[in-house]
Parts: structure tokens; sequence; C-alpha cells
């Protein structure tokens, strides 16, 4: 079972009441009609009183459908159709927001069901309406508006919260032989992994890089775990960059170039010093604590038990450690990051032993196949096919460069 790339959001309907229009129904579905007719925007107009306040981190998007029986009639100099978001029942423009461009112009309105998401940034802000406010909408309005002479009918369904799909990176650090058992056992379930590699440990008793090679070419992400998995902290920076770049060459001259970028420290060390040793070599730098402030801050991808959103406010980050829970508490974990539309790393470092057993990490891979949540290498993550141009959680880190 093929699951990245899937990418369809959950979507959390409301059950607000529009106010306005006419009951109508279109294709089976309850819909309520709005008719303009020669360019009256004052007559078709109609309000929803939405039971949420809009969490704009948790739920980004507002998703609108409607049918539109003749798009080419609605007007567009001041917009065709128009959203507006407010704070009270009055519908005060002064304390409402609307689409910056009209829907018009913003995307070709087709004939027939439309359905268009928009998030906050969307929305020009205007009189009393500051930034902070989009948690009290509790209201919106639409308004439809044909041009001079024509009539257009428009059928809205409903408006939605939308949700964006869970997130799992699954992690492997070191180098341990087993971790060619974790990777059967993910592929088995349809997923992938991003594996740290401690480059100096790889052959003997180790992983070796036959398989390492192998599994890349299936897509599996391999980064670096610095050469000896020396602590960073304990080397003079000549030795701390060497550390650094000899693994790095390591991976570069296995070919393993998709995923030589990301880097994760021996034992989640990060600060300023690390940094700069990693800085010329990768763009990502795995860390061990995404604190909202200070180095931490730079990483978005979590080895500790901590469920937390950073500033940026869309993304809770969960992640924690097989060797402090059991199978049933992260299974719940994974539960519950997929119902908030979050995202969780799970870091492993051997698969088979008495901390984790083969059976124990099948059984989590399963639950994660089977859960509405997208299992995700580094690589798909940071590429940002999941969000998008704009809308990655961490923003926008290839331009960013070293995280
Ligand atoms: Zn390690």
């Amino acid at each position: 079972m093929q699951r990245v790339q899937s990418r369809t959001a959950a979507v959390t309907p409301t059950s607000g009441t529009w106010t306005g229009g006419t009951a109508s129904t279109m294709d089976g579905i309850t819909t309520r009609l709005i008719t303009s007719t020669n360019e009256s925007a004052t007559n078709a107009t109609m309000a929803l009183t939405v039971p949420w306040n809009w969490n704009t981190s948790a739920q980004p998007y507002l998703e609108l459908k409607f049918w539109v029986d003749n798009p080419t009639n609605l007007y567009a100099g001041s917009g065709g159709i128009i959203l507006y978001a407010a704070l009270d029942a009055g519908m005060a423009k002064s304390a409402s927001a609307y689409p910056a461009s009209s829907l018009c112009s913003w995307q070709p309105i087709k004939t027939g069901w439309n359905t268009i998401r928009l998030d906050r940034r969307e929305f020009s802000l205007v009189g009393g309406f500051v930034d902070g406010d989009w948690s009290a909408v509790t209201h919106l309005r639409v308004n439809v508006r044909s041009k001079l002479g024509t009539t257009v009918n428009v059928h809205f369904a409903n408006v939605s919260t939308v949700l964006p799909r869970g997130i799992v990176l699954l992690v492997h650090d070191d180098a341990d032989a087993s971790m060619a058992t974790a990777w059967e056992i993910e592929r088995a379930n349809g997923l992938k992994s991003s594996n740290f590699i401690t480059t100096h440990w790889v052959g003997a008793d180790k992983i070796s890089w036959n398989a390492i090679e192998r599994y890349y070419r299936m897509g599996f992400d391999m980064g670096s775990h610095t050469d000896h998995h020396t602590l960073l902290s304990t080397q003079t920076a000549t030795d701390k960059a060497l550390s650094v770049a000899t693994a790095a060459g390591d991976l570069v001259s296995h070919g393993l170039l998709r995923s030589a970028r990301f880097f994760a420290a021996p034992q989640g060390e990060a600060d300023a010093n690390i940094t700069a040793a990693v800085s010329p070599f990768h763009m990502i730098n795995r860390n061990a604590v995404p604190s909202p402030t200070g180095e931490g801050s730079k990483y978005p991808v979590s080895d500790q038990y901590v469920a937390q959103s950073k500033a940026w406010g869309r993304v809770g980050y969960v992640s924690y450690s097989v060797t402090d829970a059991t199978l049933e508490d992260v299974k719940g974990y994974v539960t519950a990051m997929a119902a908030k539309g979050q995202l969780m790393c799970i870091l492993t470092h051997i698969v088979g032993d008495t901390n984790l057993s083969t059976d124990t990490y099948n059984e989590l891979c399963a639950h994660i196949a089977a859960s509405d949540v997208d299992c995700l290498t580094f690589s798909e993550y940071f590429d940002g096919i999941t969000y998008g141009s704009n809308n990655s959680p961490i923003g926008n880190p290839l331009v960013k460069g070293v995280r």
C-alpha cells in the first residue's frame, strides 16, 4: 500500500445554519440558493452562524462548496462571490474580512460544483479586524453579485474548516544491523523511513552499505549521524567539522544524494557551534528538542516525547522513544495526532531486542498504515509535496538554508 503523497485533508463540516437565500437542493445535496440579478449585491447575501471559533492554527482552511449555473455572469469588478468572516451576528463590515481578490478572478469558477479553500492570508483585514481575531470568528457571510443585465444562481452546500492530514516520520539512528529488519517491516506495511547513519560504523556486524544503497533506491532516506558518533560538544571546532564533513562525504560517495542533506547530531545535541559545523554540509539538522526558541526552534523534528506547537502554530510536534512507552501508548499517540492533523516523529534504534521486538514494531507500523496519516520520508516532507508552495508547516526550508 503506497500511502505517501496521498495528502487528502480531513474536513470538518460545520453544522451552522444559513440565514437568507432560499432552501434548495442540487444533485441531491441540501443547499441554500442565492440569486443575483442586475449587479445587485444587496439582495443576494446570506449569513452563516458557525458553531465554532475558527482555529486557524489547527484548521487553516475554510472550505466553501457551491454550485453555479452561469459563472460568466458573475461580477468581476469588486467580486462576484465574496466570503466575509466576522466576529458577531451583526456582521458589521468593520469587523469582517474578505478575500483579497474576488473569487471570480482568484480562480476560474466553473459551471457546476466548485470547492474553494481559503486560508486567512487570503482575506483582507478591514475596519477593526486584526490578525489576532481569527479565533473569535463566529459568523460568515457570502455575497453574490451578477453583472449588469444578467442573473446568476449559486447554491451553497456548506462551509467547512479543514484540518491538514497528519504526518508520521519514522526515523532510525546509528547503524545497527537491525535497520534492515526495520526497513523490511516498514516496506511490508507500505511505509518508508529516514535513517541517520554513523558512517564509520557501517559494515562488519552493523548495517552494510549494500543494504543502505538498496533501500535508498526504494525511497528510504539515508542521512548523516556523523562518522564516529562522537559527541560534537566534546570536540574542537576543527574536529567537529571533520566528523561532519567525513560522514557527508561518505554519503555522497555512496550516491545517497537525495538525502545527504539531512543530519542528526549524536544524542540530539544542538547549539550554535554545531549549527556552524553542520551548515556547510547539510541543509536540515534534525534536533532532539523542538523548543519554540533558540537553536531547537530551527529544527522541526523531535525525538522527545513532547507534544507542542511551534510559534508558527499550525502543526504540533509529537514524538516519543519506544523504550519509554508501551506499544499501546504509541498507537494512542498516533491516533491522537492523526485526529489533530499533527506531525509525529518516531525514533528507534534497534528493532528486535528486548526494548522493541519485531512483532511490536510490526504492529506499530500496521497501526500507522491503517491510520489516516501520511507516513513520509524527510525528502518527501521537506520537498513540500504535502503542502504546496507556501503552506509548509515549517515555512519553506529549502530556501531558508540550514535549519
Ligand atoms: Zn545515535
